[in-house]
């Protein structure tokens, strides 16, 4: 029997995958989603989006099917440091060019079945419960996938592949792209109702050894997620939920605001996140989504840079499949340097902030002067992506917060 024949082939229907597919589907491609999942189903994810993560789904066409789950339009985010400083940073105080003044929480459990359902309707072939296990290049240039699917295996080709399949992708691992990270993190995450003081605005709070994030996803029910370094988890096994009490008790500003009794299902765990790829382009194949790069959660917006991964990558692919012929890496180059482009400033963010959080005094100090000298804001908007890194890395800046 002759394999089942596509254009592209998405191996993953997370945001990565399903904002792919829902480019390339509606341009008139013939695309076929893969996932082992079946939808809708749950991710360990906190859940925050920024305004412009609002904007990349609107541009989708997502939006007002998420509109309509009533999730919290989030005003902003409150970071509070080991020593108790604090900053404020509100989306509408922060300047650029917001899409609209609120971010908005997105429970992946809604987020990520809208995405694939739309993904359908734009006219992508949608195949749940579908496992990719590898992955090869026949001599005519296609590209071939074998999949086990209601316990039978199947091969599929496409001319181009995308790995959209997470953190641990296996298509990254099968294009020997893989290698290790530096963030040797563990995140634990939960659903609990009736957290004390919620407003509609997330938190983040840095203890030690790690931090908590807390976004409020609807008006009962709180996303809490801790996030530790490897070493430091060696005691959840077994008792995640245990873990995550012990960790939220070392934290007094949150010690007696949350009671895990109102868990609405298990603590997930994920990580560690220390894997990365040396390229985001192969011969026939490109990655997009956290296969491509995990950013660290403390700055989020994961989802933000799966969906902006996503539309440079389907720029990429509709043109290479514009030329007949096989699809070469060096085809697929304007992706790779797009995403420098695109994510630079991001990347150095990142990574300052990642330092910061290493010395406590210096974080609680550059906390309060950020507050201090009414940088909240601004930092808010550069992490959520929609005001220009520069903002806040220049040397006068940086000067301006710790000198
Ligand atoms: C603790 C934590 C907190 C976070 N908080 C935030 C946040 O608040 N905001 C934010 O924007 N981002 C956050 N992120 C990051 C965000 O979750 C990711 O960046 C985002 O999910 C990336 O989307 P993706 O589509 O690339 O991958 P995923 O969402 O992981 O989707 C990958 C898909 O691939 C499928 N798959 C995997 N292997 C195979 C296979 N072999 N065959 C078929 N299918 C396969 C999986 O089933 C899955 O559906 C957080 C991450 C963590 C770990």
């Amino acid at each position: 029997m002759s394999p089942e024949s596509h254009d592209v082939l998405i191996v993953g229907g997370g945001p990565a995958g399903s904002a792919t597919a829902i480019r390339l589907a509606a341009e008139g491609l013939d695309v076929a989603l893969l996932d082992r999942s079946h939808f809708p189903r749950l991710k360990c994810c906190a859940e925050y989006g920024s305004p412009e993560a609002v904007r990349e789904l609107d541009r989708l066409g997502v939006l007002p099917a998420l509109d309509r789950h009533h999730t919290t339009r989030l005003t902003g985010t409150t970071v509070t440091a080991a020593a108790g400083s604090q900053l404020h940073g509100r989306f509408a105080e922060a300047g650029g060019t917001p899409f609209r003044t609120t971010g908005l929480a997105m429970p992946r459990r809604i987020l990520d079945a809208e995405l694939l359902a739309h993904a359908g309707r734009a006219g992508a072939t949608i195949r749940e419960g579908c496992r990719v296990q590898t992955l090869s290049r026949r001599p005519d240039g296609r590209m071939t996938v074998t999949v086990e699917e209601a316990g039978r295996t199947r091969t599929l080709t496409g001319r181009v592949v995308v790995g959209a399949d997470g953190l641990r992708s296996r298509i990254a691992r099968e294009l020997g792209l893989r290698t290790r990270g530096r963030l040797a993190r563990i995140a634990f995450v939960a659903h609990v109702e009736g957290v004390e003081g919620m407003v509609p605005s997330a938190e983040m709070h840095v203890g030690r050894p790690g931090y908590v994030g807390l976004n409020p996803i609807d008006a009962r029910t709180t996303n809490v997620a801790l996030v530790v370094p490897a070493d430091a988890a060696s005691g959840a096994r077994g008792d995640a939920a245990g873990f995550l009490r012990r960790g939220l008790d070392q934290l007094p500003a949150l010690r007696h605001r949350i009671d895990l009794r109102g868990l609405t299902e298990a603590v997930m765990v994920t990580g560690p996140f220390d894997v990365r790829c040396r390229r985001s382009t192969a011969d026939g194949a490109l990655l997009v989504g956290d296969a491509a790069e995990f950013f660290d959660p403390f700055t989020g917006e994961g989802i933000l840079s799966a969906l902006v991964g996503a539309r440079l990558a389907s720029a990429t692919i509709l043109e290479a499949l514009a030329e007949h012929g096989p699809v070469g890496r060096h085809r697929l180059a304007s992706y790779r340097h797009a995403r420098q482009r695109a994510f630079r400033g991001k990347w150095l963010l990142e990574r300052t902030i990642g330092h910061a959080m290493q010395w406590p005094a210096l974080f609680d100090r550059t906390v309060a002067r950020l507050e201090r000298r009414g940088m909240a804001s601004t930092l808010i908007g550069v992490t959520g992506g929609f005001v220009p890194h520069t903002r806040i890395l220049n040397p006068f800046a940086l000067i301006r917060m710790v000198a």
